[in-house]
């Protein structure tokens, strides 16, 4: 017999299948990565269709299926209307919902994640990050959040190649090395970071930063970490989950912002 299970959601990607159904990959609170059917969904007449928004926390009732578990029933529980209404906040929502879809798979399970996402919906929502000079750095910053919680966090404390206490002065970032290394340590290919540029990315990478802060960062330290972490996410990505279609996504984020 079928099993009935409730959870919140937010919808990261959806797929026509069939002539009117749909399937929906989400992520939740508890059950982490789930991919869901929804049968009729595309008939004029579903009482579903209307309750499956993206950009939207979501009450999902669920029945276990042979294949795939099917939506039974939704309802809106948080909108995030701005999400919609303005074009590069939506861009934005899109493309942190395709981040989390890269970065798991189905049946990753992390509390943590999900609650990230619906903070960056909120913040994304009562912010100016539709403004393209913040946009930049409000993905930044989600981005920073997302690899710290999925372990591909910079080493930022100390030097990444010989563990010693940073310098104040001539230190770089290196990607091959996975984070600031001092000068003794300076590899090809490495960029140089400021004091300004190391204080931002600890700040980014402990916290979500409130909208309120935006415009008192320093915006040369802004420019550089966004070259630094473009770097870094090409080559640690590539090589440890070898996921070209992320990278394309990277490349898709420089269009946005
Ligand atoms: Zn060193």
């Amino acid at each position: 017999m079928n099993k009935l299970y409730q959870t919140d959601a937010i919808i990261l990607r959806r797929k026509n299948i069939g002539e009117a159904d749909r399937i929906f990959d989400v992520y939740t609170p508890n059950l982490g990565r789930l991919r869901l059917k929804a049968k009729g969904v595309r008939r004029i007449k579903s009482k579903l269709a209307g309750h499956l928004e993206m950009m939207a926390v979501i009450e999902l009732g669920i029945a276990t299926g042979r294949q795939l578990d099917v939506i039974t029933s939704a309802r809106n529980k948080k909108i995030f209307a701005d999400l919609s209404a303005n074009l590069q906040k939506t861009s934005l929502a899109f493309f942190i919902c395709e981040l989390v879809f890269y970065l798991t798979e189905e049946g990753h399970r992390d509390t943590r994640l999900y609650r990230l996402l619906e903070f960056s919906f909120s913040i994304l929502n009562d912010s100016p990050a539709g403004e393209r000079r913040y946009s930049r750095l409000f993905l930044d910053n989600v981005e920073l959040q997302m690899l710290s919680l999925l372990g591909f966090r910079p080493e930022v404390a100390k030097c990444a190649r010989c563990g010693q206490a940073l310098s104040l002065l001539k230190n770089k970032f290196s990607s091959a090395q996975g984070g600031i290394i001092c000068e003794k340590c300076t590899v090809p290919g490495a960029i140089p970071v400021t004091p300004e540029v190391i204080k931002l990315f600890r700040l980014l990478l402990d916290r979500q930063i409130r909208p309120g802060q935006w415009a008192n960062l320093p915006q040369a330290a802004v420019t550089t970490l966004h070259r630094v972490l473009r770097d870094f996410i090409a080559y640690t990505l590539e090589r440890q989950m070898k996921t070209e279609r992320f990278l394309e996504l990277v490349e898709r984020q420089e269009k946005i912002v």
